[in-house]
């Protein structure tokens, strides 16, 4: 099949880590690669942010990425790009039938590419797929005010659950979200995201670490609802052990960072700042050796839609403490391949740890099953044959394009 995905700031070629880079960019290029391997044609459209980006690139893997001129060529923040849908929208529609490659299938990533998928199925008759990614009725209710995304942002995902053909969600708290906002069950497809297991697996490097220290990981951008702050409150309960944070700008830019001062002015006061190793972003290539360097993986968002990290940390044989949220409470099962805990507690967070970091039975017998779960549920060659499966019951249902003056 002829598949377009839609993922407008979220590039599969980005360097991760930072404010809008981080798992979407990381889902749109494994699936991309994952459904070439299943002999699918892959085109990614992604908006041009630079004026140096070609108009397109072909990737390895085998699929290609296409920059879509639609609002400045320059980086903006995702929460301000929703006047550029329209134009996007456009774009695609007028690509699709001006080069002859119109896909069978249109999959959007993220709510507003959606709005764009949705206008263009509409002018060509292309069926669309919708991932959210991330839902606003959430994000309204963790952040509030300080919430910064479009006004009209809940209304459009609600709308956009019924306006496409299907809606692909990743955990069953998802489900449970959109079924409160009004999507029908019976439009939902639960396709939970991947790992990459030839490169997140046991064997391989390490990052170096001092072994009479147990390391603490925790990895992402670095943004208050990631929880980076309840791991540093932990960690005066939980002695001699380091926390080594992943994830933010690159490493020199971390004195410029407003949230990585204040993890260091947090780890200052709590009297740990001796303990607490700020990394900073670091390629994906690298991900793997800082997994495989640590005694225990601590991922603690207040909220989280999947949460690519903890499966990453899994695949890597590293035991998990999560919080009770989102996809990690459907990807760490309780007391057999890691531990569950409230979010925004590091009272219990500090005890999961000490727990854990006292007994080695413990963590081996988390790691192994962790492997196991890995390895029989969460390939993305997996996520791709449920996919394409997807694809292909809305690719039956063609519509008329609506005619456009
Ligand atoms: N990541 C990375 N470098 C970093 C920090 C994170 O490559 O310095 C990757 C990480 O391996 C994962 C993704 O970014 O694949 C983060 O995804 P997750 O779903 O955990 O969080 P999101 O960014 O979607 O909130």
């Amino acid at each position: 099949m002829r598949i377009a995905m839609i993922s407008e700031h979220a590039s599969p070629l980005a360097v991760l880590g930072e404010e809008d880079a981080g798992g979407q960019n990381t889902h749109v290029a494994e699936l991309a690669a994952a459904l070439v391997g299943e002999g699918h044609d892959v085109r990614v459209y992604t908006r041009r942010d630079s004026p140096t980006l070609p108009d397109a690139v072909s990737t390895p893997d085998g699929y290609h990425v296409c920059h879509v001129p639609a609002g400045p060529a320059r980086r903006v923040p995702k929460d301000e790009l929703l006047p550029y849908m329209g134009e996007f929208g456009s774009w695609l529609a007028d690509t699709w039938r001006r080069e002859g490659w119109t896909p069978d299938v249109a999959h959007a990533h993220f709510w507003m590419s959606g709005l764009a998928t949705v206008h263009a199925g509409r002018r060509t008759g292309v069926p669309t797929v919708l991932t959210y990614h991330a839902l606003g009725t959430v994000k309204r209710r963790h952040q509030g005010a300080r919430d910064t995304s479009p006004p009209g942002r809940i209304g459009y995902e609600r709308t956009l659950g019924r306006a496409v053909d299907r809606v692909v969600v990743q955990c069953s708290d998802e489900v449970a979200e959109l079924v409160r906002m009004g999507v029908p069950r019976s439009r939902m497809a639960l396709v939970p995201s991947g790992v990459n297991q030839h490169v997140f697996q046991p064997d391989g490097p390490a990052a170096p670490r001092d072994p009479a220290r147990p390391r603490i990981l925790t990895v992402g951008r670095l943004v208050e609802r990631k929880g980076f702050l309840d791991v540093v409150r932990a960690l005066p309960a939980v002695p001699d052990a380091e926390c080594v944070v992943v994830g933010g700008p690159p490493a020199e830019l971390l004195p410029a960072d407003a949230f990585a001062r204040r993890l260091r002015a947090l780890a200052e006061s709590c009297g740990v700042a001796d303990r607490v190793k700020l990394v900073g972003g670091v390629p994906r290539e690298e991900m793997a050796g800082w997994y495989r360097s640590a005694d225990v993986l601590v991922a603690t968002p207040w909220y989280e839609p999947f949460g690519l990290t903890p499966l990453e940390g899994m695949a890597c044989g590293v035991p998990v403490i999560g919080s009770n949220v989102g996809g990690i409470a459907d990807t760490v099962v309780d007391g057999l391949t890691g531990d569950l805990v409230p979010p925004r507690d590091p009272r219990a967070l500090a005890t999961a740890i000490r727990r854990i970091l006292t007994d080695k039975m413990r963590r081996f017998a988390y790691a192994t099953a962790a492997l196991d779960r890995i390895r029989s549920r969460y390939s993305w060659k997996r996520c791709a044959e449920q996919l394409s499966a997807v694809y292909a019951a809305v690719a039956t249902v063609a519509r008329p394009a609506r005619a456009v003056a």
